[in-house]
């Protein structure tokens, strides 16, 4: 048989025998026709990472800081070298909780970050952040490049286009290509207490590569989804939908979820944070959506609201005998059981898209791999 008709047959099959024979990481060639996305687990914080085929890097949050630094930057690390990159071309941060920015400084130390993007000042009161903002944040975006983001701006990517939709509690007020359609969920929306937070001023993207889109919007709550979302839809449908606030209820309205279409979502949740029934409801119900992937078993969903375990990427350290079937009740103060831990070994949940609008995930856990064609 002549290298002719392999080639016809399957242009694939010469790239794999050769990096058999040469002892090549397949991952080397995949790399070079996936948009490549890291769900990365910060125990119910931000950090996820958009690898291009070209080998660009945009990480979208850093996870946390203080005594967690030190693992969720080992957690980024791990998933740039799966990924085989050394650097951070843009680095985003949503808003500035201290699940989103805490390991920044750590990771800084041993990544170099290009450019660093976010919605300017905080809008909280916080002398902790005050003090990063003006002391570590600026020293190291001073060394590099800074961009406030207004929606409407583009972040530039080889062969990724990357549009800002939200940012500082304003969204973007055109039409993206796909998008300008009345949003038949406006109607029924009812308006939640005006959040004057960080939350609400989160950096929201919309990434496509082809025809493969992903809406990745951060903490972003209800009202800033109405404002984004109503009354025309300006976005469209997506493939993948990074579900916002890692699940929390105060968010994820079904004018945005339930708009978007997505066939995939993916819930940065923790063990004890994000996964509500309320949410879960309003993800399980969304048209279109094929399915639900999760970082974390939340035991604010239990058994009842979870979805099945192929799914779910992490466990905890002590794992418990049985799995609770029904959905535990928020408690804060001294009276709340302590949150199961997990500083163990953790799992990432992996995307990758292709240009003809079709991707795979993979839970990192157990391997269990599914192709949305
Ligand atoms: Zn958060």
């Amino acid at each position: 048989m002549s290298h002719r008709e392999l080639s016809a047959r399957s242009g694939i099959f010469p790239v794999v025998l050769w990096s058999i024979l040469l002892g090549l990481p397949l991952t080397t060639a995949q790399a070079q026709e996936t948009l490549d996305i890291y769900l990365i687990d910060v125990e119910g914080g931000g950090a996820t990472l958009f690898v291009s085929p070209a080998g660009g890097t945009l990480l979208i949050d850093t996870g946390n800081g203080g005594q967690s630094a030190a693992r969720d930057t080992r957690r980024i690390m791990d998933a740039m070298q799966d990924a085989g990159v050394t650097e951070i071309d843009h680095l985003i941060t949503t808003h500035w909780h201290g699940d989103h920015y805490g390991a920044m400084q750590e990771l800084a130390s041993q990544v170099p970050v290009r450019h660093f993007i976010d919605h300017g000042p905080s809008v909280e009161s916080s002398a902790r952040v005050a003090e990063f903002l003006n002391t570590t944040y600026r020293g190291l975006y001073e060394a590099a490049e800074h961009t406030v983001v207004t929606p409407g701006d583009r972040i530039s990517l080889a062969g990724i286009n990357i549009t800002v939709v939200a940012s500082a509690k304003r969204v973007i007020d055109r039409s993206l290509p796909g998008g300008g359609e009345p949003n038949g969920y406006c109607a029924d929306y009812v308006p939640q207490n005006e959040d004057n937070g960080e939350n609400a001023q989160s950096v929201g993207i919309l990434a496509q590569f082809g025809e493969f889109r992903v809406l990745h919007l951060g903490d972003l709550t209800a009202n800033t989804e109405f404002e984004l979302m109503c009354p025309n839809n300006p976005i469209g449908t997506v493939d993948l939908f990074v579900v916002s606030h890692h699940g929390q209820p105060i968010s994820n309205t079904e004018v945005l979820v339930h708009a978007v279409e997505a066939r995939v979502a993916i819930m940065n949740n923790g063990t004890r944070k994000g996964g509500q029934p309320e949410a879960m409801q309003v993800l399980f119900s969304a048209p279109g959506l094929e399915d639900l992937w999760q970082l974390h078993f939340s035991q604010l969903s239990g058994q009842e609201y979870t979805v099945p375990g192929l799914f779910i990427a992490n466990s905890v350290d002590e794992e418990q005998p049985a799995m609770p079937i029904a959905p535990l009740v928020p408690r804060r103060g001294a009276g709340a059981p302590p949150r199961p831990v997990h500083n163990g070994e953790a799992n990432w949940i992996k995307v990758s898209g292709e240009a003809d609008g079709s991707f795979t995930v993979t839970n990192g856990r157990n391997g269990f791999t599914k192709e949305y064609r």
